[in-house]
């Protein structure tokens, strides 16, 4: 951009739009909200379609062309280009059961508001951007009902099938495309313009920001994530008479891997391995009755990819010796590794100018859990800020993130995607990706 131009308007927020971020989050997180300050908003439930409602008439309240595509995603575009490439910015309003009211609806509230800080800067400064400018809200981020996590995104960008993700069911049932029709929520009309760029800002769920006292967090890159699915079949057999030795108990085998699971990641330097099991399904699930059939979630999380190679084949063996050791028998379900991504690097180095530009102290992030921004990187350029979570409290109704540290937030978004908008330096450097 040559100096010789008029200056570019700043993209600040106004006032009045920080305090209707606050307003507006407020309001948005009533719906699934519990008693302990926290939010139960699962994917496609009532709650959720509430929250999506209130979002939708406030992007209509200020002429936001509201768009719905069939597997849910809520789109605000704002076209100033007829036809153009778009920068999309946002996050998801479902939340994990009683999780915390930042994860998601923060980066939603943000993305709407920084996109109306935008519009009113272009309108002020009577310029007509390169990109268009829309907001998102992501279908089932959480993977809580509806398992994947990240189905929203990744059908939008084709790595989902739409079909294959509406027929996926929860446990009792009910199908996504069922639960988006109750809620009236299973639309026509997708985005239909290409993606020049992604930003999403939310809250870190870690406690770096907060101990080295950084209001802004750049990611530069993500853990890889090795998430399997083992069933464990034993035998079925009263709890009193059956001898021990008959036993053929799979919530027993259940009970070692997860130990092993933990030792696996223990058996690494600290930091290097994250890993859990989080859920566990057991038949018959009777005081009374040996276990006969046990499904246990698994996930291995790590930078560095030839670890999570090292911790399988490890893991591996090790099923091996507890079925052996217990009389029962396993079948790996399903295994699904997510590749370490880097986000995009200018863009990185954008946000912290902005950052700079506004006063706020920044740093170089990774983020080890997924947000929708890592499956937007596959295809587009994208951008991820974090601000501080008090205690590193996450997926937990303690979650906590200040006031001051929300509006930091909106402060580096509105400036990022404004300045994507205006398709300066960075952007126009790679061109427009589908
Ligand atoms: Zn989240």
């Amino acid at each position: 951009m040559s100096s010789a131009e008029a200056p570019l308007p700043m993209f600040r927020p106004r006032p009045e739009d920080k305090a209707e971020l606050h307003r507006l989050f407020d309001e948005i997180n009533r719906p699934g909200a519990t008693a302990r300050g926290g939010l139960h908003r699962l994917s496609a439930s009532a709650e959720d379609g509430a929250a999506r409602q209130v979002l939708c008439d406030w992007l209509a309240a200020r002429g936001v062309d509201v768009r719905v595509d069939p597997v849910g995603n809520v789109f605000g575009v704002i076209e100033w280009r007829k036809g153009a490439p778009v920068v999309l910015c946002g996050s998801h309003l479902d939340s994990q059961p009683t999780g915390g009211r930042y994860d998601g609806a923060y980066g939603v509230v943000c993305a709407a508001l920084a996109q109306q800080a935008v519009a009113q800067a272009v309108a002020g400064a009577g310029i007509t951007p390169a990109f268009n400018l829309a907001m998102v809200n992501w279908t089932n981020e959480e993977g809580a009902r509806f398992v994947p996590s990240l189905l929203g995104s990744s059908v939008f960008i084709g790595a989902l099938d739409a079909e294959d993700a509406l027929a996926v069911r929860d446990e009792a049932g009910i199908s996504l495309g069922e639960a988006l029709s109750r809620i009236g929520f299973k639309g026509t009309r997708g985005l239909d313009l290409d993606v020049a760029g992604y930003a999403e800002v939310h809250v870190e769920q870690g406690r770096g920001l907060e101990s080295s006292g950084t209001r802004i967090g750049v990611v530069r890159g993500t853990w890889a994530a090795l998430k399997l699915r083992v069933r464990l079949k034993g035998d079925q057999a009263h709890t009193g008479p059956t001898p021990m030795k008959d036993r053929r108990d799979a919530l027993l085998a259940a009970a070692h891997v997860i130990a092993e699971v933990r030792a696996i990641a223990d058996g690494e330097p600290a930091g290097v391995m994250h890993s859990s099991v989080g859920r566990l399904h057991v038949y018959p699930n009777s005081a009374n009755v040996v276990p006969s059939d046990v499904t246990a979630y698994v996930e291995f999380r790590s930078r560095q990819p030839e670890v999570l190679d090292r911790a399988e084949r490890r893991f591996a063996a090790s099923l091996n010796r507890f079925a052996a050791m217990t009389g029962t028998s396993f079948e790996i379900e399903d295994r699904s590794l997510r590749a370490p991504a880097g986000l995009d690097p200018a863009l990185g180095d954008l946000a912290h100018e902005v950052a700079a530009g506004v006063g706020l102290a920044s740093a170089d992030v990774d983020t080890v859990s997924g947000h929708d921004a890592i499956s937007l990187s596959q295809v587009t350029p994208t951008v991820l800020l974090f601000v501080p979570s008090a205690g590193g409290i996450a997926h937990n109704e303690g979650e906590y993130t200040s006031p001051e540290d929300l509006e930091a937030g909106l402060e580096v978004m509105a400036g990022v995607i404004g300045r994507m908008c205006l398709a300066g330096a960075v952007l126009e450097d790679e061109g427009a990706a589908a």
